[in-house]
């Protein structure tokens, strides 16, 4: 049987690291699954592919409806709405990091729905087992018959197993064979229940909207519904919400956080406030601590939009170089050239990015992005800068060296096809051929999102595995495949 396969929602490659999964649920207001709608739709940046949304309500029971594509498209019409009845439900938006990498089919569309002798239960999981393949061999050898190739589907099929008596007990039991990270949002009929890792590496936050509460990726998205933000899901915590309010527990064994770095540099929208400091700001810092560590003589500084803007506004203010839009982004893009001639395909980042030629003339230019993944981006931009006449491109790169790959929830190419895994920095410099490259380092990043004293190199405070290589948690799966972790120094 041949079922709807998605095309990738990334026909040309951006060179960008792709997010991983935005997470929404909603309680105690009328029509829930409109606010998740909106929630979802501000999360979109979190993943392009397909969405989809789980309701309850007491009369017709769970109800879903799942879709590729944007939420804009899908979760707009009343035609679709009027089937999400109910005051709880919980969605989900999904850029494939496992199963069917690249290519979504609609059975590893998110939320996931159980039945239980308890009842039903829906969860939708932002993040990646790391031993995922383990489990679901074992959990295959025992009888249980998956419907999807999604990481995330072994958690139900745990749960299922589980002899615990209540739903969010086997959802703890489940969690406990689970290595990775994960951040939850589930429902049953009467509880919106969200949960994180012990080690916290992808945010989840709590607001209150009216009467009823709201559990999100990120706070952006609580500002699109009028929710107040009220505070982190905190690494390791359990919260079972109800029309009674919210109760909280830490049902796994504590360890010391490791929240993703990388969610300050890229990942978050800027708007967003992670860990009590606005994303905006910590990338400014960034650009700051930037044009301190590596200052350069230049007549421009320009961020490669839209995620370089921050941090080039940061290093503009450290260095007192002018700042100016440099190079133009086409916002309306979208599925426009879903299936591009080959004519479309080699125009690449052009029909994306425009250098602002009357602006780059003649002049010394600082180019500001967020990272560099496998370079290719960053080649076609600096040739675009040249063709329109720059005296000299200087690259200023808001993370370290991204040399090695992520296992928690973000798509990144295999190690190999990391430039910063095969190429010391000034060798990179060459391939790009410009006439500086400088990235930020891991102590400077971490000055810029709050540790005074950078990073500890004993403790880190933050995952940052795709620059250090030190992976907080095991990558099973991966090491089975022949993964070689960085040796221990
Ligand atoms: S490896 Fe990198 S992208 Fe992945 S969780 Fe850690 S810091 Fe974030």
């Amino acid at each position: 049987m041949t079922e709807p396969m998605m095309p990738p929602a990334h026909p040309f490659d951006d060179d960008k690291l792709k997010e991983e999964c935005g997470i929404f649920g909603v309680i105690g207001t009328q029509d829930a699954a409109n606010f998740v709608a909106l929630g979802l739709h501000a999360l979109q940046h979190r993943g392009q592919e397909a969405g989809g949304i789980v309701s309850h309500d007491a009369e017709l029971g769970f109800q879903s409806a799942r879709r590729f594509g944007y939420v804009r498209d899908n979760f707009t019409s009343q035609k679709v709405m009027e089937t999400l009845p109910g005051p709880l439900a919980i969605g989900h938006v999904r850029y494939s990091t496992s199963g069917n990498k690249g290519q979504t089919a609609i059975r590893d569309v998110q939320p996931f729905f159980g039945e239980f002798a308890m009842g039903g239960a829906a969860i939708a999981h932002n993040g990646n087992i790391t031993n995922a393949n383990a489990l679901r061999r074992e959990l295959i050898e025992r009888g249980s018959i998956f419907q999807s190739s999604s990481d995330s589907e072994c958690i139900i099929h745990l749960m299922a197993r589980s002899l615990q008596r209540n739903i969010p007990e086997r959802m703890e039991d489940a969690l406990r064979r689970v290595e990775g990270a994960f951040s939850i949002v589930a429902m049953t009929r009467t509880k919106l229940i969200g949960v994180r890792d012990p080690l916290g590496v992808r945010p989840l936050v709590l607001g209150r909207v009216g009467d009823g509460w709201a559990l999100s990726s990120e706070t952006c998205a609580l500002d699109i519904i009028g929710a107040e933000f009220v505070r982190e899901i905190e690494p390791g915590e359990m919260v079972v919400i109800t029309d009674k309010g919210v109760e909280s527990h830490f049902p796994f064994r504590r360890v010391a956080p490791r929240f993703c770095i990388f969610e300050h540099v890229y990942f978050s929208r800027p708007d967003s406030i992670l860990g009590g400091r606005s994303v905006y700001e910590t990338r400014e810092n960034i650009g700051r601590e930037l044009a301190k560590e590596s200052p350069v003589e230049a007549d421009l500084v320009c961020p490669v939009p839209d995620s370089g803007t921050p941090a080039a506004i940061g290093f503009s203010l450290q260095s007192g170089i002018p700042y100016a839009m440099g190079i133009i982004r086409n916002q309306y893009m979208g599925r426009t050239f879903i299936e591009p001639t080959e004519q479309i395909r080699n125009m690449g980042v052009r029909l994306k990015l425009n250098v602002n030629r009357a602006l780059i003339k003649g002049k010394r230019v600082i180019l500001v992005d967020d990272s560099v993944v496998r370079g290719t981006t960053s080649r076609k931009i600096k040739e675009m800068i040249l063709d329109a006449g720059a005296a000299e491109v200087h690259f200023r790169i808001a993370s370290p060296p991204t040399a090695w790959p992520c296992f928690y929830g973000v798509d990144t190419p295999q190690r190999e096809k990391l430039l910063a895994a095969t190429m010391s920095e000034d060798e990179m410099r060459e391939h790009l051929g410009v006439d500086s490259l400088k990235f930020i380092s891991l102590d400077g990043l971490y000055r810029a999102v709050g540790e005074a004293e950078g990073r500890n190199k004993s403790c880190p405070q933050y995952c940052d595995a795709c620059f250090s290589g030190e992976y907080p948690v095991k990558p099973s799966d991966m090491l089975e495949k022949g993964f070689e972790m960085k040796a221990a120094e």
